[in-house]
């Protein structure tokens, strides 16, 4: 596995630059031990006019399969010998990027001690790796490298040389040139984009992938018009990583876009992505089922308390029932960005009079927040450090008091079924806990008993018969009103 950076120089500014810009010394071959093999730096040409520096990494195939069983992922025995029968050694890959972060960390953040300033300019580049395994050809590789400001050469490698009528393999030599970028975007170019083009699933793609993918795609990926498939290849097509990814790629271009973007997004987030597993997403399933209580219930004043982005209310006002729908959220920038999607500035008279969206804390008594039919609280409890979670119910049961609420909340014991979740952690880093059945039902059977409620739970999702769904629905309708007019005697 191969791959060179060259770059040319002037008096004023030696190619030799590229040593300290890089943070190895052109005048030594170094060599760097990764977990499957060893990485070599060495400079082939290294003066004024040009310099060179070359990445070989020596892949060490048996540490490779043992890496792989000691992190317990074993697999189906023919994939175990897949292991062993590869073009690993030989092609540049998701190792090779691996390497070049390891390698080259600093470089790739655009960090230079020698030289500050010269790591934050463009210079000419051209990166050249001989030997490139390219899922899609030439024309894939030109899609993804020529958005980002890539002169690109991509041509494909016979099979053997001996027979050209074998046709091609599914190797391209490429070689990159551009003049107006930096070396650390060219460095993430290469990071995240060589193992979308390799298309290997060959390493366990933990959920921290998403934080590497959109950090390395700082910059350039948000904006990329093959977004989509660089995000769902480089997470190995985890239906549930790549939504997340998308989302949170969402949410960097909401905050730079304007408004007549937010639709195609929506679309483009909302559309499958290139997924092997396509199941309808959890956000969708969950809302469609919230609907369905609030249809059922004849709701037409309804407020979605944690609305978030503002999809459900969005939902909400599709349909004529719902006369009128009160978004509410603590978070002024999700309730920015509801306000954008719900083009809210742009709405006719009548759509406007039935939607509002209020800035507020669940955990405060709110006035406002009296005198309406339902009230939804969708993955919004999990939110809240347990010791507030009184305040929210007061605030919700004992003030409110809607005539039907309906909370979802994941269920905690589902955990176990998602296949990139650890064992023991939740799905969501802002989740302060994760409920097993058990424990939502006497939560719920606690509120409703104290506030004069029945309640009822659904599943969302698959109902697994060990572990139950993923998302657990409690849906309280109020007794009476009995309580409701001694309040307002009082
Ligand atoms: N209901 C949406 C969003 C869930 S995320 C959905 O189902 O997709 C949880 C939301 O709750 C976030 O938008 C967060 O800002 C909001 N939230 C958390 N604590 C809150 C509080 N104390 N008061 C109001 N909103 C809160």
């Amino acid at each position: 596995m191969f791959l060179t950076i060259s770059t040319t120089g002037t008096p004023e500014r030696p190619a030799t630059d590229l040593g300290f810009l890089l943070h190895k010394h052109p005048g030594k071959a170094q060599a760097f031990s990764t977990s499957y093999g060893t990485a070599h730096v060495l400079y082939p040409e290294a003066d004024a006019e040009r310099c060179t520096a070359a990445l070989l990494l020596e892949v060490d195939a048996v540490a490779l399969v043992r890496r792989g069983k000691g992190k317990g992922r074993g697999g189906a025995p023919d994939a175990a010998l897949a292991q062993y029968v590869n073009d690993r050694p030989y092609a540049a890959s998701s190792l090779l990027a691996t390497a070049l972060s390891g390698v080259f960390s600093s470089a790739m953040r655009g960090v230079c001690k020698a030289l500050p300033e010269r790591a934050g300019q463009p210079l000419p580049l051209r990166i050249e790796v001989p030997a490139l395994p390219a899922r899609g050809g030439p024309d894939l590789v030109r899609r993804l490298f020529e958005p980002l400001g890539w002169a690109v050469t991509a041509e494909p490698v016979p099979l053997d040389l001996r027979f050209p009528e074998w046709g091609d393999s599914r190797y391209v030599r490429l070689v990159l040139q551009a003049e107006t970028l930096t070396l650390a975007a060219a460095l993430r170019h290469l990071y995240v984009l060589l193992p979308v083009l390799d298309d290997a699933k060959h390493y366990w793609v933990a959920p921290d992938e998403v934080d590497k993918l959109l950090r390395a795609g700082d910059g350039w990926l948000p904006e990329h018009p093959e977004q989509k498939l660089i995000t769902s290849r480089y997470l190995s097509r985890r239906w549930s990583l790549t939504r997340q990814a998308m989302e949170r790629l969402e949410l960097v271009r909401l905050a730079e876009t304007d408004d007549s973007e937010v639709e195609e997004i929506d679309n483009a987030v909302g559309a499958e992505t290139e997924t092997e597993e396509r199941p309808t997403p959890l956000a969708v399933q969950r809302r469609e089922a919230i609907l369905a209580v609030l249809r059922q219930s004849a709701a037409g004043r309804v407020l979605d308390l944690g609305c978030g982005q503002g999809q459900l209310v969005q939902a909400l006002l599709k349909e004529a029932q719902f006369t009128e729908i009160v978004g509410v959220d603590v978070s002024v920038r999700a309730l920015a960005i509801a306000f954008r999607r719900l083009k809210l500035d742009r709405m006719g008279e009548r759509q406007a009079a039935r939607v509002r969206l209020l800035q507020g804390s669940l955990t405060y008594t709110d006035s406002r927040l009296k005198g309406y039919d339902a009230a939804v609280l969708s993955e919004v409890v999990e939110h809240l450090d347990l010791p507030r979670l009184p305040a929210l119910e007061y605030a919700v049961f004992g003030s409110a008091r809607p005539r039907t609420v309906v909370v979802t909340t994941p269920n905690v014991e589902y955990n176990v079924r998602w296949e990139t979740l650890p064992a023991g952690h939740a799905r969501h880093g802002d989740h302060r806990f994760e409920w097993t059945r058990e424990e939502f039902c006497a939560w719920a059977g606690t509120v409703a008993e104290r506030h004069g409620y029945d309640v009822e739970f659904r599943p969302v999702g698959p109902d697994d018969p060990e572990v139950g769904p993923p998302t657990q629905m409690a849906v309280f309708h109020k007794k009476s009103d009995v309580k409701d007019k001694e309040a307002k005697a009082a």
